[in-house]
């Protein structure tokens, strides 16, 4: 790969991208990991995990025979394992961390990897994260109170809104960043992911989880008042759905009884009655999709203007393919506006878990008047794939590659069209899934390409596969793309 070929997409051919922590190289050494990354595997990029996240959970442990013996802390502290230039970032914008952590904090991971990659004509993007709930105190910025989002009983939470400008300038601050510092080193591009699951939109906030629902901060009481729309109205609104979802449900594991307790309309027709007196609710999910898609547009605009060369690429989280109002959140047409290339996650294995979970809690709060197999089977209906026919079995086994990664790879190449590469992520041992045997990775990789997919990026993190997986993975992308 050459200088001038470095940031033309597709690289050569196909993307075989890994997912890969900073103190893997450490704890590994940096050239037996590449090494077994590219020889063994087949890859042909690095998303190198860059800023703004730490890992609660790393997971030596998992490391199987046949790699090398890999030491190192079971936890690690985010901020940045890069080179922070708080130069580059506005004066209000909420000040870049180096990480404190150990190993970590005296060098530049990304310089580090840039150097090796270069000799092994490897692709290297900076993958940046929208996670600040991921890092801990110590890796947290100071007055990070004047950037958090608050609930709808008015307390702030550590959570930031794209809506205050300290939070937003600090994401467009750390693109301008990475792009400007590291793109005379080789970089190809930032590899952006926003966060997931659960406490990011006010409907996911409303029917996945416990917490009051948010963000009623200035910030977007102000968006909303331009457009009409009044934060009391919608504050009211919020806690009276929250009421009516979590009494019932507290009640009713309390012992109570349920039939009793049902509203006199049934949970569907009452809470669509809220709807309607209560516009406001869905404006505020409106709102929320509204200032994202911003953040998208946003976060390409910075980077292409001040370095057209670089990449500007998405990792989509798994939530937009499994979760009912992610997915209805995101139309996958847009991403022509926004992105050089996506990869959508079509992690099919721990996809059953994690969709049995949701269908769980949207049965306990809108679809309370079915019961949960019957909102199994409405999901498989509305989504467009099939799975095993009760959650149990989704649970302990997952979706076969030829129902989720083939129907989601090909809605997805759909949707983009062909000016948007699709690299879909593929499921290898995520923690919570069912297992992963080899000859399933292979399929997986298989239906992928099948389905139009451009490329793979291999998911999630490299510190998390056995050595079976990746020669598995190996095997598939030499058929695949290696003809
Ligand atoms: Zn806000």
């Amino acid at each position: 790969m050459t200088s001038n070929s470095r940031n033309a997409f597709p690289h050569n051919g196909s993307l075989v991208a890994a997912q890969v922590w900073p103190h893997s190289l450490l704890d590994e050494g940096i050239d037996a990991a590449l090494d077994v990354l590219q020889h063994i595997a087949g890859a042909n990029t690095i998303c190198l995990v860059t800023a703004n996240r730490g890992t609660p959970s790393y997971k030596a442990a998992r490391w199987a025979p046949g790699h090398r013996e890999r030491l190192g802390p079971r936890t690690v502290l985010g901020g940045y394992f890069s080179t922070p230039h708080p130069e580059l970032y506005p004066p209000e914008a909420l000040p870049p961390m180096k990480t404190p952590q150990n190993g970590l904090q005296e060098i530049d991971a990304l310089a580090w990897l840039l150097e090796a990659a270069q000799a092994r004509d490897l692709a290297v993007y900076a993958y940046l994260f929208d996670a600040y709930y991921y890092n801990p105190p110590e890796a947290l910025s100071p007055a990070m109170a004047t950037a958090l989002s608050v609930d709808a009983l008015g307390r702030p939470r550590l959570r930031p809104c794209y809506n205050n400008p300290r939070y937003r300038g600090f994401i467009l601050g750390m693109i301008e960043d990475h792009v400007r510092s590291y793109e005379a080193a080789g970089l190809s591009g930032v590899y952006f992911q926003f966060e997931g699951f659960g406490a990011s939109s006010p409907f996911q906030q409303l029917f996945y989880g416990q917490a009051v629902p948010a963000c009623f901060c200035e910030h977007c009481a102000a968006q909303a008042a331009a457009k009409g729309w009044s934060a009391e109205r919608a504050r009211d609104g919020y806690l009276r759905a929250h009421e009516l979802i979590h009494s019932a449900n507290r009640d009713s594991q309390g012992g109570g009884d349920e039939t009793a307790l049902r509203p006199r309309d049934g949970y569907l027709v009452t809470l669509f009655r809220l709807l309607i007196r209560y516009p406001e609710i869905l404006a505020w999910q409106s709102l929320w999709q509204e200032t994202r898609g911003r953040m998208f547009r946003e976060i390409y605009g910075v980077a292409k203007s001040l370095v057209p060369s670089q990449q500007v690429a998405f990792n989509i989280h798994h939530s937009h393919q499994m979760e009912l109002f992610h997915r209805a959140s995101f139309d996958y047409a847009e991403v022509r506006e926004f992105a050089d290339w996506i990869k959508p996650n079509v992690f099919h294995r721990v996809a059953g878990p994690r969709f049995a979970r949701n269908v769980r809690a949207l049965q306990r709060g809108l679809f309370r008047d079915w019961q949960a197999e019957q909102v199994r089977q409405l999901l498989y209906e509305a989504f467009g794939f099939g799975g095993p026919n009760n959650l149990d079995e989704l649970t302990a086994r997952g979706f076969p590659p030829e129902e989720f990664v083939y129907h989601e790879t090909r809605r997805i190449v759909e949707a983009a069209g062909p000016g948007v590469p699709v690299c879909p992520g593929i499921d290898l041992e995520a923690p919570g899934s069912p297992s992963t045997e080899p000859d399933d990775v292979e399929a997986s990789i298989e239906q992928a390409f099948r389905a139009g997919a451009r490329g793979i990026v291999l998911s999630r993190f490299y510190d998390e596969w056995s050595l079976p997986t990746l020669e598995a993975v190996g095997r598939a992308v030499r058929r695949a793309v290696q003809p």
